[in-house]
């Protein structure tokens, strides 16, 4: 029997058995989408990788996954603070389009960049702006409760009402009230946040809606408690999203979902730590953009940077180097051939033994690199080839690397490479080793490398 499914999470800041909350029923996994006002780097894409991945591991235990992932197209300000532009109109500034454009422009370039890396889609892909009714009765009812106030721009949250508010970030909320370095305008305290903001006087935002306190457009962090509660219920198995959610989006939504249902939303809090650029944090804003238009405009496969993503345990940061996806570009490549190599041995069961210990490294806390070692050791190990095999498209259930359809690719060979590698083939079977070697030359000027074989030759183009 392999170990039970274990995951770490921040709320309790420990590692739990993971048992879901409905027996029999689905797991409710939230994940927090893009902010579709840029594309997405590959640095979103490392924490979206490890959703995927979580789900994929809970599939392999034998759970149903109802997967929800909003996309923000509203709402998300440029600073956390409540202060500065929404994004997206800052966006549609940018572009020349207007909001509603570029929403849909990155939310369609978002979605062609989970197919290229293989992410599975969500059960339920809801956008914010479809959800207004949701969110302007979620702030009702926060209100109805007592804990929102109004001010000249808006309507906030009242933090000073919970007392275990900004428990899952361990805040200091004490501190950050005393050293409050930002003027907080009409808030009362330094981690009260909106929950509606109003248009601001005399201008017309391009999205904008009409609510019981004044038109204006909802704060960021109402959208994913009101989407994650429509999906999933009051109380729900595994919300995730990047370590930067934990002191204030996460924070803010557990806030209000307590103030509205008194439940902390989800069982488990999980997060995807940083991929960074230069040891630095990535930003959309700083130098090189690395998006997976560029990796591909490189010529490295997509994948290759998830099989990257895979070698690297979620809750560690995780540098982004050239060299590294190189790396990670030929390891992809020798896992794809051994396994294309290993396809005429028929049909056959996993290797029950490797399946248990992949098993538990997946559910050591998804310990995905050492999944993949055991992955290596199939390949290189001595069981039979159709065994190894199905074995690793078992894995591969869980890496997603499209290890199952692969081929190599088929490569022309001009007629007079073949017809010189023939006549060389002639020369070296009548061992006139210089005419054989000339003849070696003109293939290697015309960029063909040929490899002799007891019964012939193979050809292959030169690097
Ligand atoms: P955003 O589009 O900014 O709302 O972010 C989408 C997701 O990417 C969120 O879950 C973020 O926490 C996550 N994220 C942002 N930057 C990074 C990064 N450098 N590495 C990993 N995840 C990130
Ligand atoms: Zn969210």
């Amino acid at each position: 029997m392999p170990n039970p499914l274990t995951f770490y999470d921040n709320y309790t800041r420990s590692l739990r058995p993971f048992l879901p909350l409905h027996a029999g029923g689905e797991v409710g996994l939230y994940t927090c989408g893009p902010t579709v006002y840029d594309y997405q780097h590959i640095g979103n894409f490392r924490t979206f990788l490890f959703e995927d991945v979580l789900k994929r591991v809970l599939e392999w235990n034998g759970y149903r996954v109802k997967h929800v992932t909003n996309i923000t197209d509203v709402g998300h300000l440029t600073s956390d603070a409540d202060t500065g532009e929404d994004k997206m109109e800052k966006g549609a500034r940018r572009t020349g389009k207007t909001a509603w454009e570029i929403a849909q422009l990155y939310t369609d370039a978002f979605m062609a960049d989970m197919k290229r890396l293989n992410l599975e889609d969500p059960a339920v892909l809801c956008r914010a702006t479809d959800h207004l009714r949701e969110q302007i009765d979620f702030i009702a009812d926060i209100e109805k409760n007592g804990y929102a106030y109004r001010t000249s721009d808006g309507v906030y949250f009242d933090t000073s009402k919970q007392k275990d508010y900004g428990y899952l970030a361990r805040l200091d909320v004490k501190g950050l009230e005393a050293g409050k370095r930002i003027d907080p305008g009409e808030k009362r305290h330094a981690t009260d946040f909106a929950l509606w903001k109003f248009s601001p006087p005399g201008e017309t935002r391009q999205m904008e809606w009409d609510s019981p306190w004044g038109k204006g457009f909802p704060g960021w962090h109402i959208e994913c408690s009101a989407m994650a509660q429509k999906y999933l219920g009051d109380y729900f198995d595994i919300h995730c999203g990047g370590e930067d959610h934990l002191p204030v989006h996460h924070t803010n939504e557990i806030a209000q979902t307590e103030a509205r249902v008194g439940t902390r939303l989800a069982n488990f809090w999980m997060h995807g730590y940083f991929l960074l650029s230069n040891d630095a944090k990535m930003a959309k804003s700083a130098g090189e953009f690395l998006r997976v238009e560029l990796l591909i405009e490189r010529g490295y496969d997509p994948l290759a940077y998830r099989y990257l993503c895979l070698t690297a345990h979620y809750r560690g940061q995780l540098n982004f180097t050239w060299d590294a996806l190189d790396a990670a570009a030929v390891a992809l490549d020798r896992m794809r051939h051994g396994v294309y190599a290993l396809r005429d041995g028929g049909a056959a069961k996993p290797d029950a033994a490797q399946i248990e210990r992949f098993t538990n490294e997946l559910n050591d806390d998804l310990n995905v690199p050492r999944a993949l070692a055991v992955a290596w050791e199939t390949l290189r190990g001595e069981a039979p080839p159709a065994v190894r095999r199905a074995t690793l498209l078992a894995f591969d259930r869980v890496f997603g690397l499209g290890l199952a359809g692969w081929e190599p690719e088929v490569v022309a060979i001009p007629d007079a490479v073949k017809a010189l590698a023939e006549a060389r083939q002639k020369a070296r079977l009548a061992k006139d080793w210089a005419e054989a070697d000339r003849l070696r030359g003109e293939l290697h000027a015309a960029g063909w490398e040929m490899e002799d074989r007891q019964d012939g030759f193979t050809l292959k183009r030169r690097n």
